[in-house]
């Protein structure tokens, strides 16, 4: 989280980070399984109380001019509108979208708190659309809640009722951009 961007070249950047489950560490409240969603996912290892702050977030911290195509193309957390956090294969990367999300950052964007009381052996799930404000980006979304958009997108692209709805669980710099939109 505090890493200097122009130092960020120096770092040794692992991408095959995604197919080395077994070296994932646990935390005392979260663990990677084989998910029902998307191959692999963050579980529950015991009951977790609503509000209770779960994983933080982390990564490699780069500026947008930093950023290579092949990095591009693995997972990239937007944290700024110029700045984004790199997976680098903590148990953080490993948590799956959800339109109808268990999880949510923290105020000051550097965690993930519960939205809800949570099962133990319930996936953990956070919406992608609460930190990407990029009007091009769109996945498919197979979470198959209720309140399932069908696609996740960028910020821009919800709908205002949406938009209205998770701004207050999104990224700090999107609050910036969208309070009084
Ligand atoms: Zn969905």
């Amino acid at each position: 989280m505090t890493q200097n961007p122009a130092k960020a070249e120096n770092k040794k950047i692992d991408n095959e980070w995604n197919t080395k489950l077994e070296s994932v560490a646990d935390t005392e409240a979260a663990e990677v399984r084989t998910s029902t969603i998307a191959g692999t996912g963050v579980f529950a290892k015991r009951h977790i109380n609503r509000d209770e702050v779960i994983l933080p977030l982390t990564g490699l911290r780069l500026h947008e001019s930093e950023i290579s195509e092949v990095n591009r193309s693995l997972s990239l957390l937007q944290v700024e509108e110029d700045e984004y956090l790199m997976a680098t294969g903590t148990i953080d990367d490993f948590l799956n979208h959800s339109c109808a999300p268990n999880l949510a950052f923290t105020p000051d964007g550097q965690s993930f708190f519960a939205l809800r009381d949570i099962e133990k052996d319930e996936e953990l799930c956070w919406d992608y659309s609460t930190c990407e404000n990029d009007g091009e980006w769109s996945m498919d979304c197979l979470c198959g809640t209720a309140a399932c958009r069908g696609k996740v997108t960028g910020f821009p692209n919800l709908d205002a009722a949406t938009r209205k709805r998770l701004l207050p669980i999104a990224q700090p710099y999107l609050r910036r951009l969208y309070d009084n939109a």
